[in-house]
């Protein structure tokens, strides 16, 4: 959460960091403080208290990054009245006969909806490759699937329900395993306890933001040619499209310490491969992106120093981040990999130091 925190109700609730009123952080002096928009209240180890009008810790700790500027050890959220019903939408299509074709006629004709879906749809567009059989060899399939989940019983979106269906029906040839899915569900915990246990594998990955504008003709054909290029060289690739807009993009992109890309966009998009495809499949999505820009917690971690501070926080946002890490974390004492004020650098030149001393012996 400290990094930034997506979810399906992002578009109507916003991202995590919004949600937060109050953070308790232990600092690297081993003062307290309790951090709020109204300003900053600490009890130094000697017992003493002093309080201050300033949110610069507040500000950072909300995408600055974990693990940076101290322990947090308690964090008031703003709560929500919960919706009449959770509802989950699911069209899952196949794109095993023709790829990238099939792929583009599906973005496009989803599209065509989704661009204009309102605030109470959030979820996910997975695609990608994968095999289905790898015995005696790697069988392909391609898909792209398309998980809605609907804050709200269905009948108070009944018209978007309906032209998703409508759209979905004139893909029904590559529809996978008959019509789209509809399940309402009395709460979003009752979805929650459905879900089956995951296994994680380990992947190369890497993202992007996307805007509205900038998931156009051209950023499709693109896609659907390295779907293709993926199927044809029985080398799986994922992708995940985050959902962002509605009140992600109603925060000001001040008001929290997160990438401002997050409040332009329209998804957040992460891709996992094996690492020469995920640089080749990067390459060529980002180059149909005007700013470059991938959300801190689902990162490319192999950036060169000197990259990830503009790619996770914008410039300026990194600079502010940086002189308030100085400030309440002189000595470094919290650091990670690719954090703010991590020494990578210093890792680096420490370990090329001790190479050539160790081959000068
Ligand atoms: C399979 C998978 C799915 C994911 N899905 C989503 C998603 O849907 N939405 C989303 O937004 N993100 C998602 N992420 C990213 C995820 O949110 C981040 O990895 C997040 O940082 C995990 O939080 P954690 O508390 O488990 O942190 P950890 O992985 O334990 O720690 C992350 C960083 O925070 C630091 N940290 C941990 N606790 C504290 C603390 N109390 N105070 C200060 N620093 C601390 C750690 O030192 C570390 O640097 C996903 C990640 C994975 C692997």
């Amino acid at each position: 959460m400290l990094g930034g925190g997506h979810s399906p109700v992002s578009p109507k609730l916003g991202l995590g960091v919004d949600q937060v009123l109050m953070l308790q952080m232990v600092l690297a002096d081993l003062s307290l403080v309790t951090l709020t928009k109204d300003g900053t209240y600490k009890q130094h180890i000697n017992g003493t208290i002093t309080t201050s009008d300033d949110t610069d810790l507040f500000w950072a700790a909300r995408g600055g990054g974990g693990g940076t500027f101290g322990v947090v050890t308690l964090i008031k959220y703003k709560l929500h009245l919960p919706p009449s019903k959770h509802t989950l939408y699911i069209c899952s299509f196949s794109t095993v006969t023709q790829p990238g074709k099939s792929l583009k006629e599906i973005r496009n004709g989803m599209n065509s909806v989704m661009q204009d879906l309102p605030e109470e749809f959030g979820g996910y567009l997975l695609t990608g490759t994968t095999c289905y059989t790898t015995f005696p060899s790697c069988k392909m399939a391609a898909y792209a699937l398309y998980v809605f989940h609907h804050w709200g019983a269905v009948e108070e979106n009944q018209r978007w329900f309906d032209k998703l269906e409508a759209e979905s029906d004139k893909l029904s040839e590559y529809l996978l395993s008959g019509p789209c899915s509809l399940t309402e569900y009395s709460t979003f915990y009752e979805y929650v306890k459905t879900l089956p246990n995951i296994t994680y594998q380990e992947v190369d990955m890497d993202g992007t933001f996307l805007t509205s504008s900038e998931y156009n003709e051209d950023f499709i054909k693109k896609e659907s040619n390295l779907n293709a290029a993926s199927f044809r060289a029985q080398s799986p690739m994922s992708a995940t499209y985050i959902r962002l807009g509605g009140q992600t993009r109603n925060t000001s992109s001040g008001a929290t310490a997160v990438n401002p890309l997050f409040r332009n966009a329209m998804w957040t998009i992460a891709y996992g491969g094996n690492a020469r495809q995920v640089k080749r499949y990067g390459a060529i999505i980002k180059s149909t992106v005007a700013a470059k820009g991938q959300y801190f917690s689902e990162c490319d971690d192999t950036l060169d120093p000197g990259e990830w501070q503009e790619e996770f926080w914008g410039q300026s946002n990194y600079d502010r981040l940086l002189d308030i890490k100085r400030k309440y974390d002189p000595d470094n004492d919290f650091t990670c990999k690719q954090c703010v004020g991590s020494n990578a650098t210093r890792y680096k030149i420490s370990l090329y130091l001790f190479l050539l001393i160790f081959f000068l012996y």
